[in-house]
């Protein structure tokens, strides 16, 4: 969990390969739905470009059916889902029926300002996924993907305007989701600041793992 541009999607990523389990990103899945054009993807489309949640419904469709896929069943790790307390009940009913409960919720934590200069210089690869940042971490060649090198994009809903819509979404709707999990006992805080690595480190310690 975390503010939108704290980290999540990032450091996700890594966890992935520590852990060995899939990285499961409502977000990500979202936008490849948007890409395609499927009807999913036309459905969301107006709810994420503006920062506004996709209804719950659709989320609980979408998280149900991911997490009955084969490759999820030793484990996942949830980036993006849950975001509001209806969300969080749909994920305790999906869970209860697959005999696996939450092992621990780690909630990434950084200063506003820091959050809306990440999200503003954040540029995206449509096509491998790849996520590179203005001043921190500009591709070889500006503009363009080291990886795939296809041209590199802003997501539409990282312009300003979109961005505090994102924030106040947040705060209205999942930072309720995180005190939910935190009167359960298995929330733990870990400061989203500095270098990756030394954030990769704390959110392994966060797990009781080595990173
Ligand atoms: P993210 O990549 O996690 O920042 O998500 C981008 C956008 O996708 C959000 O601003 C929402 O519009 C939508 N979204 C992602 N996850 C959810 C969710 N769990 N519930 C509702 N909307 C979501």
């Amino acid at each position: 969990m975390g503010p939108p541009g704290v980290g999540k999607g990032t450091q996700a990523a890594r966890l992935k390969s520590l852990l060995g389990v899939p990285h499961v990103s409502t977000g990500d899945i979202l936008r490849a739905s948007m890409k395609e054009k499927s009807a999913l993807g036309n459905e969301v489309r107006g709810f994420v470009e503006s920062g506004r949640l996709v209804p719950d419904g659709l989320m609980g469709d979408l998280i149900a059916e991911r997490l009955q896929r084969d490759d999820a069943t030793a484990g996942f790790i949830l980036d993006g889902f849950p975001r509001t307390l209806e969300q969080v009940a749909t994920l305790d009913r999906v869970l209860g029926r697959l005999g696996r409960p939450l092992d621990k919720v780690l909630m990434l934590t950084a200063p506003e300002s820091e959050i809306v200069r990440r999200l503003a210089g954040r540029r995206t690869c449509p096509s491998c996924g790849a996520v590179y940042h203005l001043d921190s971490k500009p591709p070889a060649a500006a503009g363009i993907c080291d990886a795939c090198g296809a041209a590199l994009i802003q997501r539409p809903d990282d312009t300003e305007a979109v961005i505090r819509e994102r924030l106040r979404v947040y705060h209205a709707q999942t930072v309720p989701v995180a005190e939910a999990y935190r009167t359960k006992g298995i929330l733990a805080e870990v400061d989203g600041t500095g270098d990756l690595d030394a954030v990769a480190r704390r959110l392994a310690s966060g797990l009781g793992r080595a990173a």
